[in-house]
């Protein structure tokens, strides 16, 4: 997989997670672009009005057995628990074949940090940094708040 292809996958993660800017309650509005294997992409999504569902949920979803063997592009790293107890998007994607997980910065939440470890421990790729930047200031509110 191309860097540059990487980077404009996530530049289309970053552009849907700009649909919702605002809208997502507490939550910062995270933006997820999926590819089968072969790098089409199956599926996208940007976190519901309120927070919910994630957007990762939503992706997966629509990209169904496509999925598996594919590449995940989230703006925001993937949570590894739920407040609600409900499967973490880490957990989803394991679950439905992702080989690969891109995320442009690492979450700072106490109970949403760490999803990344869970999905290495997995044996998924992960690749971090790529839209760094526009994330980073997408999301300094959020990142600035939860590091307290
Ligand atoms: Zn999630």
């Amino acid at each position: 997989m191309s860097k540059r292809r990487d980077q404009r996958r996530m530049g289309r993660a970053l552009a849907l997670a700009g649909l919702n800017q605002g809208l997502t309650g507490p939550n910062p509005s995270v933006g997820c672009v999926i590819t089968d294997a072969a790098g089409h992409i199956v599926g996208e999504g940007v976190t519901g009005h309120g927070g919910r569902p994630h957007a990762e949920e939503i992706a997966l979803e629509e990209a169904g057995a496509r999925a598996r063997g594919g590449t995940a592009y989230v703006t925001l790293e993937p949570c590894r628990e739920r407040s609600s107890g409900a499967p973490s998007c880490s957990a989803k994607l394991v679950n439905a074949g992702i080989a690969r997980v891109v995320v442009a910065v690492e979450d700072p939440h106490p109970t949403a940090r760490d999803g990344i470890r869970v999905l290495r421990e997995a044996g998924v790729g992960i690749l971090i940094g790529p839209g760094a930047r526009r994330a980073a200031r997408r999301y300094a509110w959020f990142l600035a708040k939860a590091g307290n």
